[in-house]
């Protein structure tokens, strides 16, 4: 047999392994992406408090704690007359938060502040607010639930039943006991009007949905945020913070500066994951398959969303 006569044999051969490996890839892909679905954790397995134990207490420092229920986060602040809450969870949490709240202190709320107008973090305003709290957030993210409640849960999240009466510009800041609280509006990061809340001398940051520790954020493609607006805001996060602080994410365990930055070059990688195959011009579809967010720890899906619709909020609003 001379070297002629089996080239072309050669050539099918090797056509027929890449078509295979090719369709394996695909396969596989759809196979991770189901298995994504599941350790998603759509029903809340894996979250610590589950979605019917008692909320999850975490001391952070100096009076500051995290309190979690089903994933989502509470800051509270135990001061010497009163609670100050950042954000406020949402039914049919609210309950469990209490239940928590009164293992700490029998003092009433006296400030809620709410990170962002998203019904995970404003659905328990009125709840909590019952002994009259103060109820401070960014003058959009205001003016967003004011909407929001208006519409009372027909083109939006439920309502907060009580809006914030205290709104701001850019920053805002307060003393609640020994506590210097600097909250810092960052713009066009995750959703409408975000603040960040700073507890100056106890070096805690309660970064609201800025950070989701183990988990991928939801990009509000649908207030007009984008990827590269939500990782310029972890950036300034980022900057806020120090090796000595403690983060309360929104979602999540407490994590630091070590893991805000792991996770936002994490995030960073699955962007230019996804700008590099659409530069190629690929499909939403293709890119998918392609799985550009294999690097994204498997495990880090509990507490917000799979990566696959990630990937798609990423392509979406990519430029
Ligand atoms: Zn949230």
């Amino acid at each position: 047999m001379s070297r002629s006569a089996t080239s072309p044999r050669k050539l099918i051969r090797a056509v027929v392994v890449l078509a295979v490996l090719v369709i394996a890839h695909l396969g596989v892909s759809y196979w991770l992406y189901d298995l994504d679905d599941v350790l998603a954790n759509r029903e809340g397995k894996g979250i610590p408090d589950g979605l019917t134990g008692p909320a999850h207490i975490t001391p952070l420092r100096d009076g500051i704690f995290l309190i979690g229920a089903s994933g989502k986060n509470v800051v509270a602040v135990i001061g010497t007359d009163g609670v100050l809450l950042v954000d406020s969870n949402e039914p049919p949490e609210l309950e469990r938060v209490q239940a928590a709240l009164d293992t700490l202190t029998d003092l009433p709320v006296r400030y809620i502040i709410n990170t962002h107008p998203h019904g995970d973090h404003i659905g328990g305003n009125a709840f909590f607010a019952r002994d009259g709290a103060q109820v401070i957030a960014t003058r959009s993210a205001a003016a967003r639930i004011r909407e929001d409640d208006a519409a009372n849960g027909r083109n939006g999240p439920p309502p907060s039943g009580t809006v914030p009466d205290t709104v701001f510009d850019d920053s805002y800041r307060m003393t609640f006991g020994p506590h210097t609280v600097e909250i810092t509006e960052i713009p066009d990061a995750h959703s409408e009007g975000d603040a960040v809340v700073r507890f100056v001398e106890a070096n805690v940051i309660a970064a609201g949905d800025l950070f989701i520790n183990e988990g991928l954020p939801y990009i509000a493609t649908d207030m007009g945020r984008s990827i590269d607006g939500y990782l310029a805001g972890m950036g300034l996060l980022i900057a806020m913070a120090d090796d000595e602080t403690v983060i309360a994410p929104g979602h999540g365990p407490a994590g630091d500066m070590a893991r805000l930055a792991e996770t936002r070059d994490r995030l960073a990688g699955v962007r230019n994951a996804v700008a590099f195959r659409k530069g190629l011009g690929l499909s939403q579809k293709l890119i998918i398959l392609t799985y550009p967010a294999h690097d994204w720890p498997v495990s880090w899906q509990r507490y917000g969303v799979a990566r696959k619709w990630f990937v798609k909020a990423v392509y979406r609003s990519l430029q």
